[in-house]
């Protein structure tokens, strides 16, 4: 059991609710302490530290929650190391939905350190990097371009080779680090794209923020597959990005306002389904209602516009695998090992459909990755905010992927495609990561 760090009994308020006060106290008593889950949690796998296991992190938040134990930094930074990788989720025989103890926790604890620093407001990074540009992919785009420019002229390994870029503070090192070689954006997507045979589902895309800045070829990959499948596909202008970089930051009322927007934008009654290609983004887009629920209770007209969007959200391998995909006709001799992003097969259970969409490829060789479902580190904005950890389980990864002798990683999510090719390029290794719909595109001869 925990060594419960500081159980320094908390000082009492009478103003302000006790961090975890929103939470339904009886989803901490689903757990019973059996610790199964702690051989499936990445930053327990790397510490040994009960405090960094679900089972610790339950007993951390509860006791702050009962007014045990106080929020103190010690207890915080355990529950900052959590990835919200929802491996334990997976793991636990008793359904312990440990996603929706430490986000609506880490809201709270945001909401107290806010009050703590006079209501200072985020840092510098968080302000105008996490907040003010990550989420709007127009912004990210023009940020870009001098980076895209560098690369082009090669003067981003001249920098590097020189030490210039160790000016930089550190999280913009870091975003420097993890930059894939940026490609051209190429005609953007129209806002609406016909089936292409006889049409089977009328669908609308999600594309994303961060994902459609650095991989704008893997929507256009995704609507190209889906036109090929008979599909209708709608691509709405106005949509924004889905809310999960602020949620998982314990910025509740900034996703909440993103996701109303999405809602309202997408029509989801005019549609079979809505298609998203990042499982991080399709965890957040499918957990609406939940978001909704705990940040309105009693507000149920929020609560049922934000159910209905959350019940059309697929991910796009679950969504062919359900249509039926058309068998494509060309080869793709490669061998490549799959990689579980966690917001794919912990958060959404969505671990056959891609493989099987691959299985339909002809030549393609796909070789078993040992703890294929261990999180590579970059759990949404953990590998800038949490560099040591996230590095140790870069590394990780990085050496279960050259254990297999692959010569591709094939992985459903951006973030976890970001992190993984700059581990791969870190250690000069030439092999590429790629999304499914890459490869399915490729093999329908596109
Ligand atoms: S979260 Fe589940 S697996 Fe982990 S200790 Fe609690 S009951 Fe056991
Ligand atoms: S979400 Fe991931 S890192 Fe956090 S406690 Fe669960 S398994 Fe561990």
């Amino acid at each position: 059991m925990p060594t419960a760090t500081d159980e320094t009994p908390p000082t009492k308020s009478t103003s302000a609710p006790l961090p975890g006060a929103s939470i339904d106290y009886d989803k901490f008593l689903d757990c019973v302490h059996c610790g199964l889950c702690t051989a499936a949690c990445p930053t327990y796998l790397e510490t040994g530290n009960e405090n960094d296991s679900p089972r610790g992190r339950i007993y951390l938040m509860r006791a702050v929650t009962d007014g045990r134990l106080a929020l103190t930094d010690t207890v915080s930074r355990h529950l900052d190391l959590c990835l919200d990788c929802r491996s334990c989720e997976t793991a636990c025989p008793s359904g312990v939905q440990y996603g929706r103890l430490i986000e609506p926790f880490r809201v709270d604890m945001r909401r107290i350190a806010q009050a703590k620093s006079g209501n200072a407001g985020p840092g510098w990074f968080e302000k105008w990097i996490l907040y003010g540009l990550f989420p709007y992919p127009r912004r990210l785009r023009w940020a870009l371009a001098p980076a895209r420019l560098m690369q082009w002229l090669r003067l981003d390994r001249l920098a590097e080779s020189l030490g210039l870029l160790n000016l930089l503070p550190e999280k913009l090192r870091r975003m420097q680090r993890l930059l894939p070689r940026l490609r051209s954006r190429g005609v953007e997507l129209p806002d609406f794209l016909p089936a292409i045979g006889e049409k089977r589902a009328r669908v609308a895309l999600f594309t994303g923020c961060v994902a459609d800045a650095m991989f704008p070829h893997v929507n256009r990959a995704t609507a190209r597959v889906l036109q090929l499948n008979g599909c209708d596909v709608v691509i709405p202008p106005a949509q924004v990005c889905c809310g999960a970089i602020h949620y998982h930051s314990g910025a509740g009322e900034e996703a909440l306002a993103l996701a109303r927007q999405n809602a309202t934008t997408f029509d989801p009654a005019s549609v079979d389904a809505i298609i998203i290609n990042v499982a991080g983004c399709g965890s957040m887009l499918k957990d609406y209602a939940h978001v909704a629920e705990e940040l309105r209770p009693q507000d149920h007209t929020v609560n049922e516009q934000l159910a209905s969007f959350a019940a059309k959200v697929q991910d796009v391998a679950e969504f062919l695998m359900k249509l039926g995909p058309r068998p494509p006709k060309h080869a793709y001799p490669l061998k490549a090992t799959y990689h579980d992003a966690c917001h794919l097969a912990h958060a959404q259970r969505i671990r056959e459909q891609p493989r099987g969409l691959l299985q339909l490829v002809q030549g393609l060789e796909l070789v078993p990755l040992a703890e294929s479902d261990i999180c590579c580190g970059a759990a949404g904005s953990y590998n800038l905010m949490e560099p040591e950890m996230a590095d140790r389980l870069g590394e990780r990864k990085r050496r279960n992927i050259e254990a297999t002798g692959a010569d591709a990683v094939i992985c459903g999510n951006a973030g976890c495609t970001l992190q993984i090719a700059a581990e791969l390029r870190r250690q000069g290794r030439d092999i590429p990561v790629l999304h499914p719909v890459e490869v399915l595109a490729a093999a329908y001869g596109e």
